[in-house]
């Protein structure tokens, strides 16, 4: 394929829209694959999402250039049969390169690379840290390869923006040989829209660099991060992404003898009390109603006790987070809310504050309040210590960034 191919497609409303050179970017979950073919220049793109993989009801979900939206079943296909429609649909916008979002990439990557041999090799050796996700990564790689067996493909990893940490932030407490040996140490995920919101964010600030920023990615998986200057130097997620906040079905921080008093307590075995921690837990285990905070918002205004329970819980916990890794930052410019509850819940973001109370932060309210998803902009009063952002993340623009560069192409 040519590298600096136009394509033009007029759709049934004559408008017309340009794909330059476009970088095709994959997020292969477990039972998933979402994907966007992002022009150079980030400007359009065209989204979609293949799930329910394996089940009779697997379909791909597809928005066309200009806004259409079709969807084709493909009852029991998993990811091979669904990444062969998905490419058979973008075929003829001629994309140049692949960027795979993968959720863990070791010790060994801090940046994204172009796929080899190693790197797949590496990809599926990382199993043992991301169970669920590398393997279903790495099956993306491989059917790519298998129908475009020239096409350069990157691999972006969720853990690279955060190996810039210093060991005081990413070493456990433990024997020094589980983490020489056996990798034992915080990784940090949601590196790319770490990476992408802190970035943006300088940008648009007026603040003199170089900036310290917090960063809150509150969606259905949450967490923050300390970035200085560009480089993450501290993160709320570990091992796995299971440490550090409160989130929509996942405990975050517990007790480590958990484990062992469920065992002697409930007869518990350690894969049902993993599977309690991230599938049961967080604001669905607290509430009893759901992972989403918008129904726990509507049933807590009507008087449910657990889901303001949940939201009291959320937002203690995630402000808490915020104030101790303020310690990482040499300065403090301030803090960048985004994902589904950062872009859209007012009252989520003033609750969080007000749980920092002791930092001068201000509010402007109505400013807070204008904030609606999609939008960027800044909620801070002007006498406020620290400067207050909502950011929408875009991980896509950031993967297909990365990806352009680890091919030297921009
Ligand atoms: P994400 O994983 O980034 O898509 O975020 C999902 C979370 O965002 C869910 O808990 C949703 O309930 C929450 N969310 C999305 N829109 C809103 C909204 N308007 N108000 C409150 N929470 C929202």
């Amino acid at each position: 394929m040519s590298a600096s191919l136009t394509t033009t497609f007029d759709d049934k409303n004559s408008e017309t829209s340009t794909l330059t050179s476009p970088t095709l970017v994959l997020n292969c979950g477990s039972s998933s694959i979402k994907y966007a073919l992002i022009s150079d220049d980030n400007s359009t793109r065209i989204t979609g999402l293949a799930e329910n993989l394996g089940l009779d009801t697997a379909r791909i979900k597809h928005t066309t250039l200009n806004g259409e939206k079709l969807e084709i079943s493909i009852p029991g296909g998993r990811h091979k049969l669904a990444l062969q429609k998905i490419l058979e649909l973008l075929e003829q916008y001629h994309f140049i390169a692949v960027g795979h979002r993968v959720v863990h990439g070791g010790r060994e990557y801090s940046k994204a690379v172009r796929v080899d041999e190693h790197a797949l090799e590496e990809v599926k050796r990382l199993k043992i840290l991301a169970p669920l996700h590398n393997p279903a990564n790495a099956l993306g790689i491989e059917a790519v390869q298998a129908i475009y067996p020239d096409m350069p493909q990157v691999v972006v990893f969720d853990t690279a923006f955060h190996q810039t940490m210093p060991p005081v932030a990413f070493r456990y407490a433990l024997p020094k040989y589980l983490y020489e040996e056996h990798k034992i140490r915080r990784y940090g995920f949601h590196g790319t829209s770490h990476a992408y919101v802190s970035e943006r964010t300088s940008q648009i600030t007026e603040a003199k660099g170089p900036h310290g920023w917090l960063t809150a990615h509150l969606g259905n998986g949450c967490s923050a991060a300390a970035v200085y200057d560009g480089k993450s130097l501290d993160t709320s997620m570990g091992l796995t992404p299971l440490e550090g906040l409160m989130m929509g079905t996942r405990s975050g921080d517990v007790d480590p003898s958990l484990h062992m008093h469920l065992k002697r307590q409930l007869g518990m075995s350690l894969e049902e009390t993993d599977k309690m921690l991230n599938n049961d837990s967080g604001l669905l285990g607290i509430s009893g109603l759901s992972n989403d905070l918008r129904t726990i918002e509507q049933a807590a205004s009507e008087g449910h006790e657990d889901a303001q329970l949940a939201i009291e819980m959320f937002c203690y916990r995630a402000g808490k987070y915020l104030a101790s890794l303020s310690c990482a930052l040499p300065e403090f410019t301030g803090i960048v809310f985004t994902g589904g509850i950062g872009e859209n819940s007012d009252i989520t973001r003033n609750k969080i504050l007000a749980v920092m109370r002791h930092f001068g932060i201000k509010i402007d309210a109505d400013k807070n309040a204008s904030l609606v998803r999609g939008k960027e902009g800044s909620f801070h009063a002007d006498d406020s210590s620290i400067e207050l952002w909502v950011v929408p993340t875009d991980e896509e623009c950031r993967i297909a960034q990365e990806t352009r560069q680890a091919l030297n192409l921009i």
